[in-house]
C-alpha cells in the first residue's frame, strides 16, 4: 500500500550532512516507525515519502526550512558558571534540561569563557541541510488508537 495520511510507516535511514558525515542512522537497530501526516518527522522528509511504498529506496535532500528550522539567536544565551552548581566539570557539548516558562527545553553548552557559559537551546540540526537515504520497510494502515495518540505503537514506535 502507498503512504498516505493515517498510515504507519517503518523505514531505515541514514542521515548525513553536506560533507557526507553520518549524523544519525537506524542501521543495526529497529527501523523508525511513525504515523504519516501528523508531523512526527521533519516536513521535507514526510512530503518526500508521501505516495511511496514498502521496498522503495530514496534519497531526500531537506532544506533547513523543511527540516529543523533556522537557528533562533534568542535561544543562545550567556549564563554564569554558578548556574551549573552541582556539575563537577563543564565541557562544550554537554546537554542539560532547562526549565523555561514554555516548559522543559534541552540546551547544550557551546562555549566556555571563564565564568561565562554559552548555552544554545536550538535543535542541534537547526540550520542544516539534511541528506537522508531511506529504505521503506513497511507500510500499514494505522489503528484508530494510534491516530488518536498521534504516534505509532509497537516496534520502532511508542511503548506505553
Ligand atoms: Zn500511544
Amino acid at each position: 500500500m502507498q503512504i498516505v495520511d493515517r498510515t504507519a510507516v517503518s523505514f531505515h535511514y541514514t542521515l548525513t550532512d553536506a560533507e557526507g558525515h553520518v549524523l544519525d542512522s537506524s542501521s543495526g537497530g529497529e527501523p523508525l516507525s511513525y504515523l504519516h501526516g501528523v508531523g512526527n518527522i521533519v516536513p521535507g522528509l514526510e512530503t518526500a515519502l508521501t505516495g511511496r511504498s514498502a521496498g522503495d529506496s530514496l534519497k531526500v535532500v531537506v532544506s533547513p526550512e523543511e527540516g529543523y528550522g533556522m537557528p533562533n539567536p534568542m535561544l543562545v544565551q550567556l549564563v554564569p558558571r554558578m548556574a551549573f552548581q552541582g556539575v563537577d566539570k563543564l565541557e562544550v557539548g554537554m546537554a542539560f534540561q532547562s526549565q523555561t516558562p514554555q516548559g522543559p527545553m534541552s540546551v547544550a553548552i557551546t562555549g566556555i569563557n571563564g565564568d561565562e557559559i554559552t548555552v544554545d537551546g536550538n535543535h542541534p540540526l537547526a540550520g542544516k541541510t539534511l541528506h537522508f537515504a531511506v529504505d521503506i520497510t513497511d507500510v500499514r494502515e494505522a489503528t484508530v488508537e494510534e491516530c488518536l495518540h498521534g504516534h505509532v505503537h509497537g516496534a520502532g514506535g511508542h511503548h506505553h
